[in-house]
């Protein structure tokens, strides 16, 4: 008999049932170290105080009214992303998907109001992650996401990760647009590099096409920078955002420059929930600290104590740990073993990671881990590990 919720996911046999900033406490009482933040959500970690006041605050004065009205608390969140971004626009969903399908539309739309209603084509790449919605999965391309769903929407190629000459070979009087995360997450922490980007970035100037950013994971502090592709000093036309902006209030935005989104005006796109006074008002407190400066000054600081530590673990267990990659945090540890095997270890010793494509163990702390948190991480990684070697021996004996 099938379960009464949907059984899409394949899940741990844990229940949460309560969060303290970096923990998070299992039904029968123990402590988990939260090193997933329920998949880079959880920015600020659980139960903020400050979250936690914004939101009740809210609750209590006014929760719904759609988008037939001004929503003051939209315009104050917009207002701040425009202030600290190089958009001049923002459009408020409820999730990454969301806001991968309106990324789709402006960009189409920009091209049908040039009188270049040929240029629909979408450039995606190969690993990438842009949610689930028939735009989000076509623009994926990956097997395991569109088998069955068919027919897909039409109008997306994808190409080798950071592949230039295979980028510039496919370019043409059709391209509208190109799509990537500046690090892939689910594809397994992959970042591109910096040169490439700003390389991807001339393309599209030179072209005339449009580049859509999807720092759907990769955004709103996670790397060390509010926005990741800041690392590379480029501006690009549209960023998809979800995730960490609404530090788990559901939340997305897609960011834009006022070119790329002269074609949506009144009546081009909407959302019944989109921007509600609940989400922005939460969004807007998430803001008021990881926009600030030395909050993303300690998150690259803390990142460099981290990744030292992780590189020492590597060095002690070098059967179970090949490398270490990615940005601020959100760092991959690729594995020699199976890596779902290494989360189940890290379950054992009560610590929560995220798997990910390419054999990679995500790690995503929430942005205002401690010090002595991140040693903490680094003990139950290390006896996840002895765990995991212990099994391997007894495997070979
Ligand atoms: C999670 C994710 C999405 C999809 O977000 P949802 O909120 O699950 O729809 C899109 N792009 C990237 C890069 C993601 O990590």
């Amino acid at each position: 008999m099938i379960s009464s919720v949907l059984p899409t996911y394949a899940r741990a046999p844990l229940t949460f049932v309560k969060g303290e900033g970096s923990w998070l406490i299992e039904a029968d009482g123990r402590r988990f170290l939260d090193f997933g933040s329920g998949i880079a959500v959880n920015a600020l970690g659980h139960a903020h105080p400050a979250l936690v006041k914004r939101l009740n605050d809210q609750a209590q004065t006014l929760w719904h009214v759609s988008n037939l009205y001004n929503i003051s608390q939209q315009k104050e969140l917009a207002d701040k992303l425009v202030e600290l971004t190089f958009a001049d626009t923002v459009f408020f969903t409820n999730s990454g998907t969301e806001s991968c399908e309106l990324a789709v539309k402006m960009a189409r739309k920009y091209w049908y109001d040039k009188g270049a209603t040929k240029r629909v084509e979408i450039i995606a790449f190969e690993g990438s992650f842009h949610g689930r919605s028939s735009a989000g999965i076509a623009a994926t391309g990956a097997d395991k996401l569109v088998k069955g769903f068919g027919p897909l929407l039409p109008g997306f190629k994808q190409l080798g990760w950071g592949d230039l000459d295979a980028l510039k070979a496919a370019i043409d009087d059709k391209t509208a647009a190109i799509i990537l995360e500046p690090i892939q997450g689910e594809g397994g922490i992959k970042p591109l590099p910096d040169g490439c980007l700003k390389d991807v970035r001339e393309l599209c100037y030179k072209h005339g096409i449009l580049l859509i950013l999807d720092e759907v994971q990769c955004g709103v502090g996670r790397t060390g920078k509010l926005f990741a592709h800041e690392w590379a000093g480029i501006s690009p036309d549209i960023i998809m955002v979800a995730k960490g902006i609404g530090g788990g209030f559901p939340l997305g935005a897609v960011l834009a420059n006022e070119n790329a989104a002269s074609g949506m005006t009144a009546g081009t796109h909407g959302s019944t929930y989109g921007g509600n006074p609940l989400a922005c008002a939460v969004g807007t407190e998430v803001l008021n600290h990881v926009g600030e400066t030395e909050f993303l000054t300690d998150v690259r600081r803390k990142a460099e104590l981290l990744i030292q530590g992780l590189e020492g673990l590597i060095a002690s267990h070098p059967d179970i740990f090949e490398s270490v990659r990615g940005r601020g945090l959100m760092l991959g540890l690729k594995c020699k073993v199976t890596n779902t095997d290494v989360l189940s270890a890290c379950y054992e010793k009560e610590f929560v990671a995220v798997p990910a494509a390419d054999n990679v163990l995500r790690l995503l702390p929430p942005l205002n881990i401690t010090d002595e948190d991140i040693a903490v991480a680094l003990t139950r990684l290390d006896q996840a590990a002895q765990f995991c070697t212990k099994v391997l021996e007894s495997a070979e004996t």
